[in-house]
């Protein structure tokens, strides 16, 4: 069984795929963890994330170890930092990069061909990573509360919160590299009324029947 998730920031989609995938008993690859991880090593090497070409050629000698739990770019431990503000509001441009998405794409597809099974989550699994998966979906929910639900995670600012995700989301489906759009064939599940545990059974129905 290969699901494919997509959908935009802050809408579930991470825990959402954590908690089926453990339910399956199958793997989990948090895809856009890999995207923040080049990025982590872009501003570690004082590079301008909107240089592409200085980008790919990072990209290139990067080693990265990404499993559920942690994240290693060039042997120094990024879990916590690729989840803090530098590289969230990096992020974007790197993925921008067709380069970086072909590198990530590529590694992206031989972690699903080695265990021909998975939960794949991020932007662009459905349409372009994963189009043949068993079950296509984009969670979603209204830029209102996927703001506070990050607020009630990390803090902050509900408006700002707000309008940074806004911006990160123009920022990904405007891009001209497979921008964040809905597939055809995807389930779309808007989550905006519905608590974790109903998304999760709601995705268990549509795998068992
Ligand atoms: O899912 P997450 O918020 O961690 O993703 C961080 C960023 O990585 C996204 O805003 C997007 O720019 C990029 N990304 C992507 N394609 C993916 C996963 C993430 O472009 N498949």
């Amino acid at each position: 069984m290969i699901i494919a998730i997509d959908g935009p920031a802050g809408a579930g989609k991470s825990t959402v795929a954590r908690r089926v995938a453990s339910e399956l008993g199958i793997e989990y690859l948090d895809t856009g963890a890999m995207y923040r991880a080049v990025t982590f090593g872009v501003l570690s090497r004082e590079i301008d994330p909107s240089d592409a070409e200085s980008v790919i050629g990072v990209c290139r000698q990067l080693v990265l170890e990404i499993s559920v739990d942690r994240v290693v770019v060039d042997g120094v431990d990024a879990t916590s930092a690729i989840r803090g503000p530098e590289v969230t509001s990096a992020v974007s441009a790197v993925a921008a990069t067709p380069e970086v998405r072909q590198f990530l794409v590529e590694l992206q597809r031989a972690w699903i061909l080695e265990r021909g099974a998975g939960v794949v989550e991020g932007r662009d699994i459905t349409t372009v990573v994963l189009p043949d998966a068993d079950l296509k979906l984009f969670v979603t929910a209204s830029p209102r509360v996927r703001a506070e639900r990050r607020v009630a995670e990390s803090g902050g600012d509900v408006d700002a919160v707000e309008a940074a995700i806004a911006e990160r989301d123009r920022r990904d489906e405007t891009r001209a590299a497979s921008p964040l759009s809905i597939s055809s064939e995807a389930v779309v599940i808007d989550t905006s009324e519905m608590s974790i545990d109903d998304v999760v059974a709601d995705i268990l129905e549509r795998v068992q029947g």
